[in-house]
């Protein structure tokens, strides 16, 4: 017997990505919704689904991603010139849906920081037609969906700083009814505190660092968690995301299988350099 299997679909991809429009959310938040013919196929997961987005640099109509004969990008993305080749950096997919006239549409909210990176600056002057790349995926299933509770999981708990945010407020609309959830997400101004919706039992404890609010792990050490098998899910800032992981499995005993915990960026350091001082330390 000869079973026929339909060819596999390569989980990630190259789009192209228009700027259909931009909405200023709050203080620190930029949404920027993206549409266009590049985006036939997109497939995103939901919940943390994050992205690579190339970003021309100004002076530049849209981001130099050469691609090489047999299809590959990576390689000869690296070997050109520095001020040539896109700025790469990780958003995460906050919403996907289709429009009135069954087009795809992607809004990726930008978290503004005064450090302004080319990734920030760029969001903050986004205007309708600007074209940019994105490594996405073309399967919902697929690896960058880290936010994944087990089964058997009793309540969740998240934790998110403003970069984060897109991600946990995207992950409480997956969380389904009859689930709980423990929320602190920490931002710069009372005016970022996003509206939220779930169907899930959820507290939501917001810091806000503009009126003197206690650090993440400050507050969740104070805190008196629920009873039940937990996970959690912690993303944000580096160092604040190591330390609180650092107190769930160390002092509240979570099991380090049941944290998924990712740093979303380095003080003081750009991606580019995050980069280097990984290849540097895998090497
Ligand atoms: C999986 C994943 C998903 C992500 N999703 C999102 C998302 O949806 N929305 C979002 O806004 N960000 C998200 N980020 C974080 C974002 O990629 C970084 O903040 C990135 O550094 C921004 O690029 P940039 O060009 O603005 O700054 P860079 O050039 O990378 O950095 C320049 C300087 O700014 C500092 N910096 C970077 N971000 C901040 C910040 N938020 N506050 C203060 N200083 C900062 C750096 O430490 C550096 O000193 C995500 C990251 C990952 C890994």
């Amino acid at each position: 017997m000869t079973t026929v299997t339909a060819p596999a679909i390569a989980p990630f991809r190259l789009f192209g990505l228009t700027v259909l429009r931009t909405e200023r959310l709050s203080p620190s938040m930029q949404r920027v919704t993206f549409g266009g013919p590049g985006l036939d196929g997109f497939a995103a997961g939901g919940r943390d689904q994050s992205l690579s987005l190339f970003l021309p640099h100004p002076g530049q109509a849209e981001p130099v991603v050469p691609v090489a004969e047999d299809g590959t990008w990576f390689d000869a993305w690296r070997a050109a010139p520095e001020d040539v080749r896109a700025v790469m950096r990780a958003y995460t997919v906050r919403a996907q849906r289709r429009a009135d006239d069954g087009a795809t549409e992607v809004d990726i909210d930008f978290a503004l920081h005064d450090d302004g990176g080319p990734a920030c600056r760029w969001a903050e002057a986004a205007a309708p037609g600007q074209r940019l790349k994105g490594l996405g995926p073309a399967v919902e299933d697929n690896a960058s969906v880290r936010f994944r509770p087990p089964q058997d999981t009793a309540w969740v708990l998240i934790q998110a700083d403003e970069t984060a945010l897109p991600a946990a407020s995207a992950a409480l609309e997956w969380l389904p009814a009859g689930s709980r959830a423990e929320v602190w997400l920490e931002v710069p101004h009372a005016g970022d505190r996003l509206e939220l919706r779930t169907e899930a039992d959820v507290t939501v404890h917001w810091l806000v660092r503009d009126q003197g609010a206690p650090s993440a792990v400050e507050a969740v050490r104070a805190a008196e968690l629920p009873g039940g098998t937990p996970y959690a899910w912690i993303a944000g800032e580096a160092s604040g995301v190591r330390e609180l992981r650092r107190h769930l499995v160390q002092e509240r005993k979570f099991d380090r299988r049941r944290v998924t915990f990712v740093g979303y960026w380095r003080r003081g350091l750009s991606e580019e350099q995050l980069r280097e001082e990984a290849a540097r330390t895998s090497a």
